[in-house]
């Protein structure tokens, strides 16, 4: 976007802030007199993806009200707010977001959110020790969730941030000691499945490059037609490179993404067959949103199926996997 154009629609969003926080002021203050409510609201919890959101309400167990802005199927790093969505996070007594530039178009948003006060928290910044932090041309990679047992430490951060509002919940550490339990049995789920993948076939070619923490985890080799967002376009060059990569090393198959165009990773199929080497589609991943999948868990546990059967080119075995 043009630098004049980008100033243009910061303004613009700024302008929906204010107006967002002004009318999220009167709305409360309408409530408060209308409702004469016996029991206190709950505090409300917005959290930007699914990944997030299933953990906090996890942890919360419904001692808050947890919104999640984005959809199962939205893209997050192309998702733009509307006037609806910045209300809702003005209007938050707490705010979760994945952080690493993964919300780009929402960066304004979370700067006017942080200068009203309201708590607001990166998930996968503040999760990440030292150099734990994945770095492609200087740029911090935000898919940590594809990292279960990185992402497991979700959990008491969370209940660290609920127990600011709610300090009188004593069900928090608890809650979230099952939580960070729940995830960590995805890694050992992920550990047993990659492990049954020959490792000549471990390479993983995907639309986008949503994987590299999970490739990290578990010793997968990982190429993206794109970069590390969407908003990147996958250049010829990209393209052609991968289809070198796939006829040289006969890697089996590829990924679909649910959220990324499939256009990318036909051409790549059309490329390997014109040069006389047969790659089937894997099947598609979940990779920045759970999809059909519904949620975290399921997300992760069809990913973790889905590759460790199509790059062991036996189809028998899912079931097994489920
Ligand atoms: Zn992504």
């Amino acid at each position: 976007m043009p630098r004049h154009l980008r100033s243009a629609a910061v303004h613009i969003l700024a302008c929906l802030v204010l107006l967002g926080a002004w009318s999220c002021r009167d709305g409360s203050a309408a409530s408060a007199t209308d409702s004469g409510a016996r029991e206190p609201d709950k505090k409300v919890v917005v959290c930007t993806t699914t990944m997030i959101g299933d953990i906090v309400r996890a942890v919360a167990g419904g001692t808050a009200e947890v919104h999640v802005l984005f959809g199962p199927t939205v893209d997050p790093h192309l998702f733009r707010a509307t006037r609806d969505d910045v209300q809702q996070l003005m209007a938050a007594d707490l705010v979760f977001y994945n952080g690493f530039g993964l919300e780009g178009y929402l960066e304004p948003t979370f700067r006017r959110v942080a200068e009203s006060g309201i708590d607001l928290v990166a998930v996968a910044e503040s999760i990440l020790k030292g150099d734990e932090a994945m770095q492609d041309a200087g740029v911090s990679d935000p898919h940590v969730w594809m990292d279960p047992h990185l992402w497991a430490r979700t959990a008491p951060l969370v209940a660290e941030a609920l127990g600011r509002l709610l300090p009188d919940s004593a069900g928090l550490p608890g809650r979230a000691a099952d939580t960070n339990a729940r995830i960590l049995a995805l890694d050992s789920f992920a550990r047993e499945a990659i492990a049954t993948i020959p490792e000549s076939a471990r390479t993983l070619v995907t639309a986008h490059d949503a994987f590299r923490y999970f490739g990290r985890r578990y010793g997968l080799r990982v190429e993206g037609i794109q970069g590390l967002s969407t908003a990147s376009e996958g250049g010829l060059q990209a393209l052609e490179s991968l289809v070198d990569l796939l006829v040289d090393e006969r890697i089996p198959a590829v990924f679909f993404e649910s959220t990324v165009s499939e256009r990318n990773v036909k051409a790549l199929i059309e490329g390997a067959a014109a040069r006389g080497h047969r790659v089937v589609l894997g099947g598609t991943l979940h990779s920045d949103a759970p999809g059909s999948a519904g949620n975290y868990e399921a997300m992760m546990k069809h990913n973790i199926s889905t590759i460790a059967t199509a790059l062991r080119g036996d189809s028998t075995a899912t079931e097994a996997l489920k």
